[in-house]
Formats: C-alpha cells, sequence, structure tokens
C-alpha cells in the first residue's frame, strides 16, 4: 500500500454531488451524484451516448459542470485546475500519441511532461509491465489499435498514480488483450492500492473486474451494485416443456403455479423446489421433456434495467 497521502486521508477519493452537463437540449449528464473510496475499483458502465465520457470529463476539470459539483483526492475540481493531476494518470476516449515519434520517444516526452526524476527508468518499467517491449521501436502510427491504447495505458501510468481514470479502456483490443489489462488492473488495485475509474459499456467485463458498478443512463444514474452481488438481481426462470403443454399449462395452475407463455415459472416456490413442479407433472400424465432454471444473463439485466431490453 502507498504512504499516507494528505487529502485522501480516510475520506473518498472522488465524491461527486449533483453534477450535472446540459448541451442544448441534451442532459448529458443529469444530477449524479457518487462517491469513490480509496482503494476501491469503481466502474460506469453504460450504453453509448449514457454520459460516461462526459461525466469524466468534468471530473478530471477538462469541461465545466452546468451544475453540481466534484472533489477528487481532497480538492475541488475546477476547469483548468490541476492540483490533483501529479497523482492521477487518465485515459480519455481517443488514445492520443505523437504518430512520428516511437513508443519509447513518446513515453519518454511523457515522463519529462510529468517530471519525473529518472525518465528512462520510468520509460523502460512501464514498456515491460505493458508488454509494449516488441513494438518500443516502432512509430505510434504504425501501431495496431490494441497496441495503440496500450501505449495510452502505459502514459496513464508511467508515475504510478494513486488514482486511474480510464475511459472505456478495453475498446480496440483484442480478448487476450482485455484480459491483459484486467490483470493489470486488478494487481494495481492489490498491489499498489490505486483507486481505479473505469468506464465501459461491457456489463461482463466490468463485472470481472470486481468492486463497485454504477450503471448510468440517459445522464443519470440508475442504480449501485457490488460486482459480486450483482447475482440477486437478475431474473430467473424455471423453463418446462412437455408433450401437451395445454394440459400442463392447466395443472400447474391448478397447483397453485402461475405459468407464462412458453411455460416459464417465475414462481418463487417453483425455483426453490423444481422437483415438486416434475412430480405434480407426472402424476398428472404430462411428464415433462425439459425442466431447466433459466439464468438473465448480465447484458439481459442491463438491457432490463435500461430499458431498452425485450425481456
Ligand atoms: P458516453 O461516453 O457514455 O458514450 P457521452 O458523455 O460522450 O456518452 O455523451 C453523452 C451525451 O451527450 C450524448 O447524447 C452526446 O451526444 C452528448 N454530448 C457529448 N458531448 C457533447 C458536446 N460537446 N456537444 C453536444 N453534445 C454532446
Ligand atoms: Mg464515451
Amino acid at each position: 500500500m502507498k504512504e499516507h497521502l494528505p487529502g485522501s486521508a480516510g475520506g473518498p477519493v472522488i465524491e461527486v454531488s449533483g453534477l450535472t452537463k446540459r448541451y442544448g437540449d441534451v442532459l448529458a449528464v443529469d444530477d449524479v451524484g457518487l462517491s469513490v473510496r480509496a482503494g476501491q475499483t469503481y466502474a460506469l458502465l453504460g450504453l453509448n451516448g449514457a454520459g460516461k465520457t462526459t461525466l469524466i470529463r468534468m471530473l478530471l476539470g477538462m469541461i465545466t459542470p452546468t451544475a453540481g459539483s466534484a472533489r477528487v483526492l481532497g480538492a475541488a475540481v475546477t476547469a483548468g485546475q490541476r492540483s490533483a493531476w501529479a497523482r492521477t494518470g487518465y485515459l480519455v476516449e481517443a488514445p492520443a500519441a505523437y504518430p512520428e515519434l516511437t513508443v519509447r520517444e513518446n513515453l519518454h516526452l511523457y515522463a519529462r511532461l510529468r517530471r519525473l526524476n529518472h525518465p528512462g527508468r520510468h520509460v523502460e518499467d512501464i514498456i515491460e509491465r505493458l508488454a509494449l517491449a516488441p513494438y518500443a521501436d516502432r512509430r505510434a502510427r504504425t501501431l495496431s489499435m490494441g497496441n495503440l491504447q496500450r501505449l495510452a495505458l502505459a502514459k496513464a501510468l508511467i508515475h504510478t498514480p494513486d488514482l486511474l481514470i480510464l475511459d472505456e479502456p478495453v475498446n480496440g483490443l483484442d480478448p487476450a488483450g482485455v484480459v491483459e489489462i484486467r490483470t493489470l488492473l486488478t494487481g494495481l488495485a492489490h498491489q499498489h492500492g490505486t483507486t481505479v475509474l473505469i468506464s465501459s459499456h461491457l456489463l461482463a467485463e466490468v463485472a470481472r473486474l470486481g468492486g463497485r458498478i454504477a450503471i448510468l443512463h440517459q445522464g443519470r444514474l440508475l442504480a449501485e451494485h457490488d460486482a459480486d452481488s450483482l447475482d440477486a438481481h437478475r431474473r430467473r426462470h424455471l423453463k418446462v416443456a412437455t408433450r401437451d403443454d395445454a394440459t400442463a399449462h392447466r395443472v400447474l395452475r391448478e397447483h397453485g403455479y402461475h405459468p407464462e407463455p412458453g411455460l416459464l415459472l417465475t414462481d418463487q416456490r417453483a425455483l426453490a423446489r423444481p422437483e415438486q413442479v416434475a412430480t405434480v407433472l407426472v402424476k398428472a400424465g404430462v411428464p415433462p421433456t425439459e425442466l431447466h432454471l433459466v439464468e438473465e444473463d448480465l447484458e439481459a439485466y442491463f438491457l432490463r434495467i435500461v430499458g431498452v431490453g425485450h425481456a
């Protein structure tokens, strides 16, 4: 863990209240309040246009809120204010690199911009950590999207920040790259106590990171979950099939169940004791040819609560 730093003494690393950004008729971010504790991994989950980038830009002082306030690392954020910058690493939208410079040259430039002591050491260290060695002497303009993203992450991490803010960091990465970034982020949280704020449109991905998940939709924060308690909010139903579904439907109703079309049962009793459902059907002469518990997957859950699913 890091030594105790002023500004993060026990309090939240990010604290947002009533944060709002309006663009004409569009409320890009609508009265958002949230709080991120030191060492926490906190994910903003939302579809395209949900307001993730706008919220992150406000946290970084890149744009001015229409209303509300944000504190980052103990200091109030105001546009252009940079007091938290030295302890923050970030990646927002399109990864930026000087196209004619090599990966190593880009990182050297950035290390000097960050005024790091021993910039060369930091550069070689981050090249190693992000597996950029094979590309270190390639010009940035020749890199694949995934490797450009890796270079952008290297920039965000070069000074081992206390707070890391990443806007859709796995965009453009192949599946191996996604796993690599996930391992890197969980490692940072565990080894350095780094606080991570990440945005994504991939629920399964942020669920794997652990930590807290805030669901953002049309600028509003709809729900907050712990990644490991998400399960409790997913829908379950018992799917039954027989050779005579009309009869089975009637029999189940007679026994107090509430079958839905397609012989789906969502009754708690049915979910808890599926074998009783089977027994009832067997006794009535319509034995199940199929009976299994179907769990809503994470993406379906997400789409349902933001109201664009078909469930
Ligand atoms: P996300 O990052 O979740 O995809 P954004 O924060 O980029 O969402 O956008 C949220 C909403 O605000 C969208 O409707 C977007 O079109 C709008 N928006 C974002 N930036 C601007 C801008 N500079 N001018 C006008 N509208 C904007
Ligand atoms: Mg965005």
